[in-house]
């Protein structure tokens, strides 16, 4: 069975964006994954179909009401669907790789993108949704951040990326970011390629990526050189 994404926007249109094109867009014709966007005004009522209200305490903007989420999500996701469901909200445990592979493995998910202010507490409690963050910055829609931790999922997905192994070395999988890379021409604007790539013996290559990964972690991310010589990496 293939990954399947549900999607609760107010911004149906925003889907699939970027997601058709490259291997993302391959995958899905192949089927590999589906996608399915739910109109959440379509489960609001009376004549103005309001998704939204002031927020109660006062203040400044307007928050997603419970009871028209609640219709949205229980249509979307009915009790026994297995898939997670996950809302985007800055206030979220930052996403990572490990939960990107995580939710890789699994049936899909049900992602609800907030707007305005975000959404009624009761809501996140009664329809035990998971906050997913993507980062220490606020966004004006969850669409983006959907779309962000869609491609992250999507690419890992069995078939998707041409050559698999690629993946395994990666920036965040051994919990270091990813060597310098080089490509051709030899010689650009007087700056070589490093001697070693070119040398053919793949132990040195290895063992100088290695300590380039490293260098670079240490320098760039002290939080992921801690977790990393702890965990013995
Ligand atoms: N008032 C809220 C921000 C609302 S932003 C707060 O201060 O926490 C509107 C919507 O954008 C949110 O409901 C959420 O769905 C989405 N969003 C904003 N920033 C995000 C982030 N960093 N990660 C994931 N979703 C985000």
């Amino acid at each position: 069975m293939s990954f399947r994404a549900t999607i609760l926007t107010l911004y149906p249109e925003m889907f699939p964006g970027s997601l058709d094109l490259s291997l993302a867009g391959k995958a899905r014709e192949a089927g590999r994954w589906a996608l399915e966007t739910v109109q959440i005004r379509d489960f609001a009522t009376g004549k103005h179909r309001n998704v939204d209200d002031t927020p109660a305490g006062g203040g400044a903007g307007m928050v997603m009401r419970a009871d028209v989420l609640a219709r949205a999500v229980d249509h979307a996701a009915p009790a026994d669907d297995p898939r997670p469901r996950l809302l985007m909200s800055p206030r979220g445990r930052p996403l990572d790789q490990r939960r990107v592979r995580e939710l890789a493995t699994g049936p899909g998910a049900v992602i609800l993108c907030g707007r305005f202010e975000g959404v009624d507490q009761r809501l996140i409690e009664t329809r035990d949704l998971e906050e997913v963050s993507v980062g220490d910055y606020v966004l004006s829609g969850g669409e983006p951040a959907a779309l962000v931790l869609l491609d992250a999922v999507i690419r890992l997905l069995p078939g998707v990326m041409g050559n698999d192994a690629s993946g395994e070395e990666e920036s965040f999988e051994g919990g270091l970011l990813e060597h310098p890379q080089y490509t051709r021409p030899q010689l650009f604007e007087e700056r070589p390629i490093p001697d070693v790539l070119l040398s053919g013996n793949h132990a040195r290559i290895a063992a100088w990526r290695r300590a380039e990964a490293e260098k670079l972690t240490r320098r760039r991310r002290p939080d992921l050189w801690m977790a990393y010589k702890d965990g013995g990496g």
